[in-house]
């Protein structure tokens, strides 16, 4: 495997003599766009580490409707259950952003996980910072205007997909948001008329990264500094 494995944050902080046998166990994988990596309830088996990918965390109220309580682009890992002992997921994982990400086994992964204490330690501070995205994003949703609250959204898009393009739709941000389409819609007309985003079938663009910091909520500050401070 090449050193593209580095691209991943919880991997790059790793001392390299403990990186070995991770390395050994890796393997690449291609994610596709909504492909569905974890049912709530359901065995989980592989923990994945994205490398240009992003995977979406989604809370289901019912068959139709769901949230997004998190997002897990390269400075995590996606199979944060069993850091906590836990084998099953809470949460639905569907792959937001296609792209290339690093898999093993979830018994491969505990076997080294329990013997690893670097290991344990990045995979501890990546956890706290994971659940303080996720309350951050609980209070988001319930206090902040949908534009701030889609500002922030791509904003933390871009940062884990590494990139300032993505594809998306209007359903799929609906989801994301907690917002019915018309109101995606609206938000996204305000950025598109100051000339902050384009979009246009599906493909997004964020053209001023400094006037989409000033329109975001402060949950996306917030939630940047306690990954910053806990990526050691
Ligand atoms: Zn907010």
């Amino acid at each position: 495997m090449s050193d593209e494995y580095l691209s991943n944050l919880v991997l790059a902080g790793i001392p390299e003599r403990h990186r070995a046998f991770i390395r050994e166990k890796l393997q690449p994988v291609t994610l596709k766009f909504r492909q569905v990596l974890y049912e709530p309830g359901r065995t989980i088996g592989y923990v994945y580490f994205p490398i240009d990918c992003l995977i979406s965390l989604l809370t289901t109220v019912d068959k139709r409707r769901s949230l997004e309580v998190g997002m897990v682009g390269r400075e995590g890992m996606a199979g944060m259950p069993f850091i906590l002992g836990v084998g099953k997921s809470g949460v639905r994982a569907i792959v937001q952003g296609g792209g290339k990400a690093l898999r093993m086994s979830a018994a491969c992964f505990l076997r080294e996980f329990n013997r690893n204490p670097p290991l344990q330690q990045a995979l501890y501070r990546y956890t706290f910072a994971l659940l303080t995205q996720i309350s951050q994003t609980a209070a988001c949703n319930r206090f902040h205007e949908a534009d701030a609250r889609l500002a922030r959204w791509l904003l933390m898009t871009r940062d884990r997909v590494g990139a300032p393009e993505f594809f998306l739709t209007q359903e799929f941000l609906s989801h994301m948001l907690g917002l019915r389409r018309e109101a995606v819609s609206l938000a996204a007309g305000v950025l598109k008329r100051r000339g902050i985003i384009y979009y246009r079938r599906g493909r997004l663009r964020i053209l001023n990264e400094k006037e989409l910091e000033s329109s975001s909520c402060m949950c996306y500050r917030a939630v940047q500094e306690i990954y910053r401070r806990t990526q050691g």
